[in-house]
This record gives C-alpha cells, sequence and structure tokens, in this order.
C-alpha cells in the first residue's frame, strides 16, 4: 500500500523534525538546523497534510511565534481555497478584528517562496539577524532566531497531528518518541516528560500519527 507508506512518512518526518527541534536548544549549528527544519517542513509532506492545519488568523497564535511585525507584507488571496477574503497582514483600525492571514494561507505562501528560492539569512556583524522569505509576488515575512523556532517546532507538531496541550480541543496526550496515547489524567501519561508531551485532538489522529490506545486509560 504505497500510499499508506507515504503517509507514514509524513508522520515519522515531522516526528523526526520535533525531536530536532527540542534537541537544538543552543549550540554553533542551532540557526542552520531550524532553517534546514524549516525547508523540510515545508516540502517534504504532501497536500494532504498541509491541509489539515488550522485555518485561524495568524494574529490569534501567539504561540507560533510569528508577530505582525514579521509579516512585513501579505499576499491577498483573492481566490483562496477556503473562499475567505485575507487582509493585508496590518493592524487593524478597530483593534478587535483579525485582519491578516490564516495559518494554512502563511504556511502556503511559506511554500511558495521557498520553491521560489527566495529565503535569506540576513547577516548583520557575523551574526544571524532574521530569516527572510519573499515569494515575488509581494509576500515578504521576515523571522527573528525565536520566532524561527518556535514556528518550527509548532509547524513540526501540527503537521505531525499534534496540538497544543492547554487548547480546547485536546482530548489526549501522547509523547512523540513512544507509541500509546493516553487520557489526561492516566498514570502512565503523567510520566511523560513535559518536553515530549503533546496534546491529540482525536482518537483517529492519534492512530493516524502512529500511536496505539493506552492498555490502562483504554482512551
Ligand atoms: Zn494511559
Amino acid at each position: 500500500m504505497g500510499m499508506v507508506a507515504v503517509s507514514q512518512f509524513d508522520y515519522e518526518y515531522t516526528r523526526r523534525t520535533l525531536e530536532i527541534v527540542h534537541q537544538s536548544s543552543a549550540g554553533p549549528y542551532e540557526v542552520t538546523n531550524l532553517i534546514n527544519c524549516l525547508l523540510g517542513l515545508l516540502i517534504v509532506p504532501r497536500e494532504s497534510v498541509f491541509a489539515a492545519l488550522p485555518d485561524v488568523p495568524v494574529a490569534g497564535l501567539k504561540s507560533w511565534g510569528i508577530s505582525r511585525k514579521s509579516i512585513r507584507k501579505f499576499r491577498v488571496q483573492r481566490n483562496g481555497r477556503n473562499g475567505r477574503k485575507a487582509r493585508n497582514g496590518t493592524r487593524g483600525s478597530n483593534g478587535h478584528a483579525h485582519h491578516g492571514p490564516t495559518l494554512r494561507q502563511l504556511v502556503d505562501q511559506l511554500r511558495q517562496a521557498v520553491a521560489g528560492g527566495n529565503l535569506k539569512p540576513r547577516i548583520a556583524n557575523n551574526r544571524f539577524v532574521g530569516l527572510e522569505l519573499r515569494d515575488g509576488r509581494g509576500f515578504h515575512v521576515v523571522m527573528t532566531k525565536l520566532e524561527l523556532k518556535r514556528f518550527v517546532r509548532k509547524l513540526a507538531q501540527y503537521l505531525g497531528g499534534y496540538c497544543d496541550l492547554d487548547a480546547a480541543e485536546t482530548r489526549f496526550v501522547a509523547s512523540w518518541q513512544s507509541k500509546p496515547f493516553h487520557r489526561p489524567d492516566c498514570k502512565w501519561a503523567r510520566r511523560i516528560r513535559r518536553k515530549n508531551l503533546q496534546g491529540v485532538r482525536t482518537r483517529r489522529a492519534a492512530i493516524k500519527a502512529g500511536h496505539r490506545p493506552c492498555r490502562v486509560c483504554k482512551p
């Protein structure tokens, strides 16, 4: 079953990326590793994996690490798949409406920037100061190292089929390093190291991400 194998590969790939990101807390190759991870995440998974990303405004996703300041210019997509018209990524005048890209739109334009080779590290005084991405049609993002790190971690998490632990949709938990998934109150769930702990939305998502139900808490 070729399709199943590819799909499994997508998940393995994103899990391995999570592992790398969590390890690279510092070190001389931190930025290089992060850029490699970002490139891989934007290129390797299949379309259907990206389609599973939540179509929510980036502005509401503080933990994703990309600030409005970083999104210098966002290209308006008039014929977007989701049918909703995106506004330019600038501050709204009334302050409470969500202007700017949704996560799926942002990832889509980042992918186009990478496909077009429009990615370059900004260096000042021999130090990395940000990663610049453009799609050649108006889209322009500059990510700092911290933003890059958060974004890569989050993207790997979501492409791997996980969600935030404290998110409303989190019903189960799992470690990306082991097979079982649990109910959050399971004694085995409590033994998972915090840095490895991931939220999972549904039983189906957990199984799709390569997990099996815990025999103790029977999720
Ligand atoms: Zn359990």
